[in-house]
Formats: C-alpha cells, structure tokens, sequence
C-alpha cells in the first residue's frame, strides 16, 4: 500500500475507537490497535479452535483426514483460479458454511476483485520451511492474491490486501495473517 492507503486505513481504525496517528507510518501502535479492531469485530465467543496442533486435532480431528472435507459450491461468485471460474471449494464441513458466507460478502463488496485471484484452500503439505503442519492440511484456510500479499512480503507496507476484506473474515471470527504476523496477507485461516 501507498503511504496515503495507510494514513486512510489508520483512520478507519482510529474512528472506530482505536485511536492513533494516522501518519502513513505503520509502527507497533498501529499495528495493534489494528489488530485490536479485527478481534473487536470477531463474534463473541470466538467459534474457532486455538492454533496450537493439539487444539486443532480436537476441534477439527487430523490433518490430511479427507473425510472431513466438503465441496463449498461457489459458481457465480467470481472465485478464479490461475484465470479459470472456480465452482468448488474443498474444504473442512465445521468451517464450510462460515466461508461461503466471507465468500458471498466479499463477491458483494468492491472488494470482490481479490476473489479472481482465489490461490487454495485445502493442500496437504507441512508450512513452507518448517516441520509444523499448515492450516491448509485440515482444509481450514485459504488463500487470495498471492501474487502481491506473499510470506515475505510486508503488510500493509508493501501488500496490498485491503482491511475491508480481513473485516469481512473478521466478522466469521477468522484470522488475517496480515495483520495479526505483518506478512502472508494473502492466508486466512479459522483459528483465533
Ligand atoms: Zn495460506
């Protein structure tokens, strides 16, 4: 994001009651009071497991258990995948619902450009450099617009996914890994 997009995000945050400067600078006040706003917006108790794995297994059962999963019908929403429409997301059943409902606000919003660029959901794999299991091996993240919002990329300084769409994840109670690690901002996921 520009420096000017960020003074604007600032301050939505500030007039929503987290007060700061909104300067265009993103410093450790801005990025919790940031972060306090999203879990403001969360539901009241959270529905979603804690991210630790044995909270996960409990809630969601095992990584890589295809039983649990389910095809999310999303035609008609715009969801593209390197360019071609979408008609199904696989993912887990305790999660399905929530996510076609960030789905359909967001393919309603001005925001729905990011859904063309819809890059997985469910993917058995470990996380990129590291032994722990992915929240895509239970099929309980996705992914958007991988292309500008990568792990290495900085957010908001220079990804660019907006605030509205991790509002509109914050309102199902999911976590935005841009806001809440400051990279991958791309990665959604139903942990809180
Ligand atoms: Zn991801």
């Amino acid at each position: 994001m520009t420096p000017s997009e960020i003074k604007t995000m600032q301050a939505r945050i500030s007039a929503a009651g987290f007060p700061l400067v909104a300067d265009g600078d993103w410093g450790p006040k801005s990025r919790r009071a940031c972060q306090e706003y999203l879990r403001s917006l969360m539901l009241s108790p959270n529905p979603w497991p804690e991210p630790a794995e044995a909270s996960l297994t409990k809630f969601y059962g095992d990584a890589g258990d295809e039983d649990y999963l389910v095809r999310l019908p999303v035609s008609g929403l715009g969801v593209q995948y390197d360019g071609a429409a979408v008609a199904g997301i696989r993912c887990h059943k305790r999660v399905a619902h929530s996510l076609g409902k960030v789905i359909a606000v967001i393919a309603a919003s001005p925001h729905r450009g990011v859904l063309a660029y819809y890059a997985g959901c469910y993917n058995f794999r470990p996380m990129r450099g590291s032994s722990r299991i992915s929240t895509h091996a239970r099929g309980i993240a996705i992914d958007l617009a991988p292309d500008w919002n990568g792990n290495s990329t900085p957010w908001p300084e220079k990804a660019t996914m907006p605030l509205e769409v991790m509002e509109m994840f914050a309102r199902e109670g999911w976590l935005s890994a841009g806001a809440f690690w400051g990279r991958d901002a791309m990665h959604f996921q139903a942990t809180r």
